[in-house]
């Protein structure tokens, strides 16, 4: 009988059949991340019926934005790998954020956010908001990035800048990984919901966030690049202070970027001032806006004496102006689109 049972099962069509669902089986075994979920129908959809997931304000290339959840949360929002979300677009993951509790509860119950950024290489048109619990996939949003224009520039550099830049050196590559250790790191604690400030008094900025750069070296070689900040232009000496409240997580000299200062504002965004002539904080210290960073200069790879102010979220370089004038974490507009 059994026999007969299975001569049956493995005839013709039932014999592909099986072969899918074996299939099926392993990858599900070998991939359990890939488990696909149906893409919701717009911003603000809650398949899970009590959890609800919302961006909150447009997505722009080199700027922030902030995706907000609150409900029956499929993860325990402190637990290990917490919760995350990654920007898509293709085959292509743009950006990725880890969730933290915001303090706030909404009608759904308590609200934890992510904040991150559309890189400003990225161009215009529809992506994927994937919001993924333990690793796998719990909720999809469509989202629509806009468009944005940056300029071009190009730089001309002296032998000793093109030595700094292109020399292979070791203390310079571990440098550059602590930097980026830093980035990766998403904290817990909430320094300031936003506000930030201009951390220099100078009225003339001398590159733009995102300028798509071409470096001129005296050989005739050139490199291209994308500038991450903004640079104002200011004379040694001139105070450099604290854009927004934070804690100090780095202030060093570095072989490129000269006395450095990177300030910690919320889980996953820093504040960073280069090229100083001096610094006036510790590691560890707590800073309010205004709190003198230091002092303007030109040490490491500068043309001349300036600031270069730049902002990183979940280690994208954003626009530091998309900081200016408001509020990154308004949790009153939070609340408002995860009550309704
Ligand atoms: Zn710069």
């Amino acid at each position: 009988m059994d026999r007969l049972f299975c001569r049956v099962l493995l005839s013709g069509r039932n014999l592909s059949r099986l072969c899918w669902v074996i299939f099926f089986l392993f990858v599900e075994a070998v991939f359990p991340s890939c488990q696909t979920v149906p893409v919701s129908a717009a911003a603000g959809d809650a398949p899970l019926g009590e959890f609800k997931a919302v961006v909150v304000g447009s997505l722009k290339p080199g700027e922030p934005f902030v995706v907000a959840a609150a409900g029956k949360l499929p993860q325990e929002p402190r637990a290990a790998g917490r919760m995350q979300a990654a920007l898509i677009r293709g085959e292509r993951q743009l950006n990725r954020g880890v969730f933290f509790g915001l303090g706030e509860t909404s009608s759904r119950g308590p609200v934890i956010t992510a904040v991150m950024a559309v890189p400003s290489t990225a161009g215009a048109g529809p992506a994927i908001l994937r919001i993924e619990a333990e690793g796998r996939v719990v909720h999809t949003l469509e989202v629509i990035i806009g468009e944005r224009f940056f300029a071009a520039e190009t730089i001309a550099i002296t032998g000793a800048m093109s030595d700094l830049l292109t020399r292979p050196d070791p203390e310079k590559t571990a440098q550059a990984e602590q930097m980026w250790a830093i980035w990766a790191r998403t904290g817990e604690e909430v320094f300031t919901e936003g506000y930030f400030i201009v951390p220099v008094n100078s009225t003339v900025q001398t590159s733009r966030f995102g300028g798509r750069r071409i470096y001129k070296y005296p050989d005739g070689r050139s490199s291209s690049s994308i500038h991450a900040g903004v640079d104002w232009r200011a004379p040694t000496g001139t105070p450099i202070s604290a854009c927004a409240p934070g804690r100090v997580v780095l202030a060093r000299f570095r072989i490129v970027t000269g006395n450095t200062v990177v300030v910690e504002h919320m889980p996953g965004v820093y504040s960073l001032c280069y090229h100083m002539d001096r610094i006036a904080v510790a590691e560890g210290d707590l800073v309010q806006t205004g709190t003198r960073l230091g002092d303007a200069g030109a040490t490491g790879f500068a043309t001349g004496a300036h600031l270069h102010w730049e902002i990183r979220v979940a280690t994208e370089n954003t626009d530091p102006a998309s900081f200016l004038g408001r509020r990154i974490l308004d949790k009153e507009a939070i609340l408002a689109i995860l009550n309704d």
